[in-house]
């Protein structure tokens, strides 16, 4: 407001009518002069989104996919938990990470989102969400794209969305996954927040690591693993850690040893992920009473270990596969 020759306190006006009463144009701002809604509508853009496609889920859960003003689409979801309602969003067009077991990577990274095409994530699941009174409780910061590798945005959209001023979502209820950029998750600590993190490890051991997720060769697991310590200490927070399960890969008795032993004594959650399957990949899923053993091994090291409830089985559920679909649509 200050740089469009304002009073400040105009800021807190117009967050009001992006946030709380979500309008759709700068011209339903009526507090506002004419000259600055006007002023306004030529500077920014208030709709950087526009919706290509919604799925739904007999299970509640909702996929968004999103056009962006520059022709690229991402994905949006919102999922329902007994806990309330939260929202899973991207980061980035694409990611450059390569883990074997993600569609969103395969076709590399197009680009960092703004931190305002993050937050417009949540403001249009909220929209979405105003018919039926209800609200966004959480947001993971889990779909498309390594956020720490687009650190400034995600950590800007974490403070726009935790503002009293903004959607006001408390900072226990911001979860940002990462896949082991080592540098940012000291950053990250030293930000002195109560948000969540979780760590995509995927593997209890360096070869098995590097082989599925090809960022731990620059990130070796030693060195995240003193990393996530620092975090523990630094916040006194739980850490989670996020273990896809790969049938025959990364799912044998051998494996949940190795993980227990090597977690034993962090204050840290393992949240087991059967896979998703990918057509591009040729992964089979755990079956279900080995995806139990492998929990109740973890469980013998004293280690706090939860399996992930599927959201959205009946529709495209795994991140990049509603925006790859779209892809082929357009190249075909
Ligand atoms: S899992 Fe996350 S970090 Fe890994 S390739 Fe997919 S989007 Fe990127």
């Amino acid at each position: 407001m200050t740089d469009q020759g304002q009073p400040a306190w105009r800021a807190k006006q117009v967050m009001d009518w992006l946030y709380l009463k979500r309008v759709d144009s700068f011209e339903e701002m009526s507090n506002l002069p004419k000259t600055l809604r006007n002023q306004l509508a030529d500077s920014f853009e208030l709709h950087p989104l526009k919706v290509i496609t919604i799925q739904k889920s007999q299970d509640g859960t909702v996929k968004f996919l999103f056009g962006l003003t520059d022709g690229h689409a991402i994905e949006t979801v919102i999922m329902r938990h007994q806990y309330g309602i939260s929202v899973c969003v991207t980061t980035q067009v694409g990611c450059r990470i390569g883990c074997t077991f993600c569609a969103s990577t395969l076709g590399g990274l197009k680009r960092n989102l703004t931190a305002g095409e993050i937050v417009a994530q949540v403001v249009m699941a909220q929209k979405h969400l105003d018919s039926t009174n209800e609200r966004v409780r959480s947001v993971v910061v889990m779909g498309s794209g390594e956020p720490f590798e687009n650190y400034d945005a995600t950590m800007h959209f974490i403070r726009i969305i935790n503002d009293s001023s903004g959607l006001h979502i408390g900072q226990r209820h911001i979860t940002v996954s990462t896949s082991g950029v080592v540098p940012n998750i000291y950053r990250f600590a030293d930000e002195n927040w109560q948000v969540g993190l979780a760590i995509s490890l995927h593997a209890p051991n360096q070869d098995l690591r590097s082989s599925l997720m090809p960022i731990n060769r620059r990130y070796p697991l030693a060195e995240l693993l003193d990393a996530c310590w620092y975090y523990l200490e630094k916040t006194g927070r739980r850490l989670t850690f996020e273990y896809a399960l790969i049938g025959g890969k990364n799912d044998q008795d051998e494996h949940a040893h190795e993980l227990g032993k090597l977690l034993q004594g962090m204050n840290c959650l393992v949240n087991l992920i059967p896979v998703n399957y990918v057509p591009e990949r040729n992964y089979t899923r755990t079956p279900r009473k080995q995806i139990f053993k492998f929990k109740r091994i973890l469980e013998s090291y004293q280690v706090n270990t939860t399996i992930r409830r599927e959201h959205g089985h009946d529709i495209d559920a795994a991140c990049g596969q509603l925006r790859a679909k779209h892809s082929q649509l357009i190249q075909t």
